[in-house]
């Protein structure tokens, strides 16, 4: 593992560097939760994709700058000790782009691309359903054929999607072939929220605001220039953006560094020797997490692949961040509830642990492929 930047990589954190000091607002964004934040969030994302910065990693023609994979982390950790405002963008960006990249026609690259680099169209994932979250799948919602019209028509109930209740469009699995085995005959559909037979009713989260909706499907007609892979190989094409959630792309390890750093400074403000050991705790566990990112990196830049380790990426990263707020809130007392970012961080990270695969079903994976231990007895109790 080589932490060494070369040349050109120390000039694109440069540039990076300085368009964010330049750039970034001064004052945080308000919540993009609220139509109010969602709107200036998406301004700050035409703001990014105009000089080059909301998807480094992409190619030219869809407004990237073709960035490594080194130089897109040393981007996110720029980004972070930037304090620049959270991605609206993010599950487009990093959940959706990558699949379009590697299933989607070129014709949906053309499509879908360019608008998700902008922030013109946000997108909502549109996976879990009431009775189908760790085991997706046996997701429940369907999808028919309906030859005549050239497509499929969808039917069923999404739950706990993030952003849907303000996105305009989503992605999610459907049941094509109710004969098939559990994870065959799944197609992966991408759907305005805004078509006929689409009823999308927001959940309040903890702090009130929408952060999430159920989406319903009654005869929601889809193009076959909708469908991304083939039908039936939804799964395959799922999983292969999982390891990225899981893994390297939503959590980037400047995220934490850059928390840590903020609880330092919180710390050097105001010394608390109860709390001391638990701040260099955290800030180690930062620090690690970025030490074995960057091996990550070392691996994928030599051909490998995250598979299984994205779960120990998702174990440490959701763990470490509840402990980074957990600490910054003892260290700030009854002030806390003044302190809003350090606030809303918790409430937020409170949530690590479940989104993007629970933290139970990463320990499995990491106890069984990983480690290589006997699998769990079924209905095992702890
Ligand atoms: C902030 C947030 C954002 C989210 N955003 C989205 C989104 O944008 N799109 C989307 O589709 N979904 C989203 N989700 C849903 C999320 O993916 C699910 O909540 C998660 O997969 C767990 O599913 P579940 O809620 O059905 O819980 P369940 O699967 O019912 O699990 C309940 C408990 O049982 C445990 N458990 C279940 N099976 C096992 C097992 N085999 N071994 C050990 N323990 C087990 C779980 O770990 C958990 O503790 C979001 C959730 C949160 C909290």
């Amino acid at each position: 593992m080589d932490l060494e930047l070369s040349e050109s990589e120390l000039a694109f954190q440069a540039e990076a560097r300085s368009w964010l000091a330049a750039n970034v607002p001064a004052q945080p964004l308000p919540s993009l939760d609220t139509p109010e934040g969602f709107a200036l969030h998406q301004e700050w994302e035409a703001r990014l994709a105009a000089d080059r910065w909301s998807v480094v990693s992409w190619p030219r023609e869809y407004h990237g700058r073709e960035a490594s994979l080194v130089e897109w982390v040393v981007f996110e950790e720029e980004y972070y000790r930037a304090g620049a405002p959270g991605r609206v963008s993010q599950n487009g960006i990093f959940l959706l782009a990558p699949i379009i990249f590697e299933h989607g026609t070129q014709e949906q690259q053309d499509r879908f691309l360019p608008t998700m680099a902008t922030g013109e169209r946000i997108w909502a994932q549109c996976w879990s359903e009431p009775e189908a979250g760790s085991d997706l799948a046996s997701l429940k919602s369907t999808a028919r054929r309906d030859d005549a019209r050239g497509g499929w028509v969808l039917d069923g109930q999404k739950i706990w999607c993030s952003r849907a209740a303000l996105a305009h469009w989503g992605f999610g699995l459907f049941r094509s072939d109710p004969e098939a085995q559990k994870h065959a005959g799944l197609t992966y559909f991408l759907f305005p929220l805004d078509a006929e037979g689409v009823t999308v009713r927001p959940i309040a989260q903890l702090d009130g605001e929408a952060g999430f909706a159920e989406v319903f499907f009654d005869d929601v007609f889809v193009p076959d220039a909708d469908v991304l892979g083939a039908p039936g190989d939804g799964w395959r094409v799922a999983m292969s953006t999982a390891g990225n959630e899981r893994g390297l792309s939503l959590r980037s390890p400047g995220r934490f560094t850059a928390a840590a750093d903020r609880l330092l400074s919180l710390y050097a403000e105001r010394p608390d020797p109860r709390v001391a050991d638990r701040v260099v705790d955290a800030w180690l566990r930062a620090e690690a997490y970025r030490l074995y990112t960057w091996g990550t990196v070392t691996k994928l830049k030599d051909g490998g692949d995250i598979g299984a380790a994205g779960s120990v990426n998702k174990v440490w990263w959701s763990e470490l961040d509840v402990a980074l707020h957990e600490t910054a809130l003892d260290l700030l007392g009854p002030d806390a509830e003044l302190e809003s970012r350090w606030l809303d961080g918790y409430t937020f990270a409170l949530s690590g642990p479940i989104y993007a695969g629970t933290n139970e079903i990463q320990r499995n994976i990491v106890a069984e492929r990983i480690l290589g231990l006997p699998r769990e007895p079924k209905g095992a109790q702890r």
